[in-house]
């Protein structure tokens, strides 16, 4: 993949994470009814507590795709990043593009949904 795809890519990564991330807070701090960040640094105590509540926060779906989205950025770092994980072959950076967190080409994927269609 080119150097520039793959800036790209990590741009789109990056900005999924962070709005995720935003949206744990926004909750967070809807429940508090504070602003997260204007915390004086004596709450600094609490900020395992903090933790603690955000991680409860980010429960399913967004958690399963921070995950995701960590992952793709560490293959990123050691040049794993783009290869499909069951043939090896290059995963196109349109396809990359569209859905970074994906680690099948597109003919592996496909092939995986006949599969799942197939024992459901
Ligand atoms: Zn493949």
């Amino acid at each position: 993949m080119k150097k520039q795809d793959l800036e790209e890519i990590k741009a789109i990564l990056l900005e999924q994470k962070q709005e995720l991330m935003d949206t744990a807070k926004a909750t967070l701090e809807g429940d508090l009814g504070i602003a997260v960040d204007d915390l004086p640094d004596e709450m600094d105590l609490a900020s395992a507590e903090y933790d603690h509540a955000m991680n409860f926060r980010l429960r399913g779906r967004e958690k399963t795709l921070i995950k995701k989205i960590d992952l793709a950025l560490e293959r990123m770092d050691v040049g794993e990043y783009g290869l499909c994980e069951e043939c090896g072959e290059e995963i196109t950076a349109k396809r990359l593009k569209a859905r970074p967190v994906t680690t099948l080409c597109i003919r592996c994927k496909q092939e995986q949904e006949r599969r799942e269609k197939e024992y459901t």
